[in-house]
């Protein structure tokens, strides 16, 4: 069975679905790994790295594929171009792509988006989100602390003391909490604040210092935060302003699933911080978290530069290709039939399994993922039955 390295098409996308140095993970499994010419080179792999490693590089790599990994969604036109019973695994956000998971399903291609992997235990190993938020997380820090002109740690030398950055971050998932231990490292000190109640616990085991704002907490179901109601989310801008105004750097990673980034801090909250500050809006790119920021662009809002993150992760993309490289193994290995004395190894999904169940957006001709068939079927109360008969839009 092949297994296509896609090369990424979508503008500013600089990842690669699977680095040299996994390829032999695959091949071990029993695929031969084909890989899209120049699939690499925006993370700094070199087609020759990956032919060193045990994989071909051709022209026709995902035309023939029974498999084809990539981490944006592929174009339509070119899934229009993968043979019928292939399977697609990138991230999917089937919401914004309802005329690509029509195609996948009446081409009769299976599907799984990396970002519906259930974060779950078992599937940790599995979890782009969590892999590339933890990118995204480092490289929020690191932009503030480049940004800023002045020291993150206390300096005490014979010519005087320089005190040490104040640096707010407000959001302690993934990403904020390694935005925080960034800071941390840089010697800033660091408060934050986020609305579900375990996070005052992992703000400490970071070394900062977590905010309380004496509010209910907005918990929801598996971890995640619920959106706010308008008066809360008036109510808690008001407490945090202070909080704002006194940050020399403010870092912003809040978010609710499904739902558009919630504004956290208005244009008057960021006129009332000092000549000199920075605001960071890792949410910038999802309807952001700071009122004015504009993702990929560094705008100015009164005194201070704020900085809008667009496909953050792309920023780095060594380290975020590796990473996602892992996850997209690790579920492919998830969905293959080891080999035995009478069959080679196979892509053999078993979609009992609750990760693959989760993760599988098409498959037979039918959209399994429900909020995604509803969008672009009408709501139905049971499971998907049987295959689609309409044709691609
Ligand atoms: P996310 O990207 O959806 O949100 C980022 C953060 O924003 C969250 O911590 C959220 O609480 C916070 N937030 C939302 N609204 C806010 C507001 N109004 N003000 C301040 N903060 C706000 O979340 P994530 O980083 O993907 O993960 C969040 C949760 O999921 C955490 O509890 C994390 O531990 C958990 N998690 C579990 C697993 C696993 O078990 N495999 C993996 C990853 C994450």
């Amino acid at each position: 069975m092949r297994i296509a390295v896609a090369r990424e098409t979508r503008p500013g996308e600089t990842r690669v679905a699977l680095v040299p140095e996994l390829v032999g993970a695959l091949t071990a499994l029993g695929y031969d790994v084909v890989v899209e010419p120049g699939a690499g080179l925006g993370a700094l792999a070199e087609d020759a790295d990956y032919e060193a490693a045990g994989a071909t590089v051709e022209d026709r790599a995902v035309e023939d594929a029974d498999v084809v990994v990539s981490v944006q969604p592929l174009e339509r036109a070119t899934a229009r171009r993968l043979a019928s019973g292939s399977t697609t695994v990138s991230f999917l956000p089937a919401a914004q792509e309802l005329d690509l998971v029509a195609d996948l399903r009446d081409l009769r291609i299976s599907s799984f988006a990396m970002e519906l992997v259930p974060r779950i235990s078992r599937a940790q190993s599995m979890d782009a989100l969590s892999s590339q938020s933890l990118v995204a997380g480092y490289r929020c820090a690191v932009v503030a602390a480049g940004l800023l002109r002045r020291f993150l740690p206390l300096n005490m030398t014979a010519a005087g003391t320089v005190e040490p950055a104040q640096v707010v971050v407000l959001g302690a998932g993934v990403a904020g909490l390694q935005a925080i231990a960034t800071a941390k490292r840089l010697g800033a000190v660091v408060r934050a604040y986020d609305v579900r109640p375990s996070s005052a616990e992992e703000i400490a085991s970071m070394g900062a210092r977590a905010i309380d704002l004496d509010l209910p907490p907005l918990e929801g179901s598996g971890g995640y935060a619920r959106e706010m109601d308008e008066e809360r989310a008036r109510l808690q801008r008001e407490l945090l302003a202070p909080h704002v105004a006194a940050a020399d750097a403010l870092i912003t990673t809040a978010a609710v699933p499904g739902r558009t980034a919630p504004l956290l801090v208005t244009r008057a909250m960021v006129e009332a911080m000092a000549p000199g500050s920075v605001v960071v809006d890792l949410a910038a790119d999802s309807g952001g978290n700071v009122e004015g920021s504009v993702p990929g662009e560094l705008v100015r809002v009164g005194a201070a530069q704020v900085w809008g993150g667009r496909n953050v992760p792309a920023q780095m993309p060594q380290p975020a290709s590796r990473l996602y490289a892992q996850n997209v193994v690790n579920l492919v290995a998830l969905m293959t039939r080891p080999a035995t004395a009478d069959a080679p190894a196979a892509l053999a999904p078993d979609l009992a399994d609750e990760v693959l169940d989760a993760a599988c957006v098409t498959h037979d001709g039918v959209v399994r993922h429900g909020p995604t068939r509803a969008l672009l079927e009408g709501p139905s109360d049971g499971p998907p039955v049987g295959p689609s008969t309409g044709g691609a839009p």
